[in-house]
């Protein structure tokens, strides 16, 4: 059965980059009919925290991914550290007790000398005395996995075909000194035991995946089918790193955008596939096909999402965002009249409230200096409230009559005196919703 997950380290808020991730695995599990984990990364205790595990899965909550289970790394512990016992039995696993500025001054000298600054091994060298010694001088030691140095190779569900030279990397360490264990390990053992079949993730973790291979087939495991998506950059393909904290889940959320503009934008962005807006989750599942997305960075452009996220509301109903209608401080009676009126003119549900302040207090007016007379005019024309839906071609015909102005020049000064703006919804719509009108003076 197709089981995907999601892995993402409780260290922070998810952002658009990382919903690229949940995203396409949450489709794949989806569009199979499979299983789509939530796992916790959070072998690290002390970035870890437990507000952003909550974060995470409001953020996905939001987005309407459901999970069907939630792991967490920091309960199976257990599990890895049974997994570092069989490599030790197995000799894919040594000490090493380099520090960090050892290893520092190692890779300069190899750069120096033209050479790749891959860790050269020297603890597989060291006796046991030797080991003895240096645990008593600087404690315990970090566990390298030794790699087969042969080509690493596998398809790739976006890159198509890599192949990876072991001799080019770096023996991973996968528990540190103070026994910590490392992403690496503990990410194999829950994709081999929780059965997962698919992994995408970003083209960062390529060389991950490359001994993560390895490791797999040391403890037997079956290595599923992985898929790296490029990374994104900004609108002009600029390196998106530094400003991804802007670009949270929640950030986008409290700016308006809708969960299914966001959805719809992602699942196509840097495929070959256009963007189409949907509205449902199932219409996304459906249309959605991994094999369309290509190794390019991905340019991405947080502005794209008004445009989408006001299609989206122009198309609701009522029902849909009745709450939100309410919170503004609409009464029931003109909900209706309301959201006919606004649908087409805002680009987030935050604009709602300005449109009713509008109609609750009055605009302040626009009245251009050749138009003051005739406003006056009009205005002493136009009936006491409240008014309904044929309050405007009534009262429009009638200060037609009186001024002779017609079009254009009838309607526009009108528009701008009773809402303060040239452009806007149809006018007969409005004025029923009206309740004060300050160019009456
Ligand atoms: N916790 C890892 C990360 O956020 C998961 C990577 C993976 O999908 O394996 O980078």
């Amino acid at each position: 059965m197709t089981t995907t997950r999601f892995a993402p380290s409780p260290t922070g808020y998810i952002h658009v980059g990382n919903l690229r991730t949940a995203l396409m695995n949450y489709l794949i599990a989806r569009k199979a009919g499979g299983t789509f984990i939530l796992r916790i990364d959070d072998t690290d205790p002390e970035r870890s925290k437990e507000e952003y595990v909550d974060a995470i899965k409001e953020d996905l909550e939001w987005l309407g991914l459901s999970w069907d289970r939630v792991e967490r790394q920091s309960e199976r512990l257990d599990r890895y550290a049974e997994a570092a016992d069989k490599l030790r039995e197995m000799g894919r696993f040594y000490e090493a007790f380099e520090t960090p500025t050892e290893l520092d001054l190692k890779r300069k000298k190899q750069l120096n000398m033209g050479k790749p600054p891959v860790y050269d091994r020297a603890a597989l060298a060291l006796s046991d005395a030797e080991k003895d010694a240096l645990r008593a001088e600087r404690g315990q030691g970090v566990w390298r996995f030794k790699l087969d140095q042969e080509r690493i190779e596998w398809t790739d569900g976006i890159l198509g075909d890599i192949s990876i030279d072991a001799a080019s990397v770096s023996d991973p360490v996968l528990i540190r000194g103070d026994g910590q264990v490392l992403y690496t390990l503990a990410s194999v053992v829950d994709d081999t035991e929780m059965g997962v079949t698919h992994v995408v993730r970003g083209s960062d973790h390529v060389t991950n995946t490359a001994t993560q291979i390895q490791i797999i087939q040391a403890l037997g495991g079956t290595v599923p089918n992985f898929a790296h998506h490029s990374l994104l950059t900004g609108p002009q393909g600029e390196a998106l790193s530094k400003r991804l904290g802007t670009l949270a889940l929640r950030d986008l959320r409290e700016r308006g955008v809708q969960p299914m503009a966001l959805l719809s934008l992602m699942a196509r962005l840097g495929s070959s596939d256009p963007v189409e807006l949907r509205t449902e989750m199932a219409e996304l599942i459906d249309g959605f096909d991994i094999g369309r997305f290509g190794s390019a960075p991905t340019k991405f452009d947080v502005e794209d999402l008004f445009p989408l996220t006001a299609r989206y509301l122009h198309d609701q109903p009522l029902e849909a965002v009745a709450d939100t209608i309410a919170k503004v401080g609409v009464p029931d009676d003109l909900a209706a009249q309301f959201w006919n009126v606004t649908r087409e003119n805002i680009t987030t549900l935050h604009d709602l409230d300005g449109w009713w302040h509008l109609f609750r207090d009055g605009a302040d007016p626009v009245i251009d200096e050749e138009d003051r007379e005739f406003v006056a005019q009009a205005m002493a024309m136009l009936p006491e409230g409240p008014f309904d839906g044929d309050t405007w071609s009534t009262w429009t015909a009638q200060v037609k009559e009186a001024t002779g102005r017609k079009g254009r020049g009838l309607f526009m000064p009108l528009r701008k005196a009773l809402t303060g703006q040239s452009h806007g919804p149809d006018m007969s719509a409005v004025m029923p919703l009206l309740q004060v009108v300050k160019a009456r003076g």
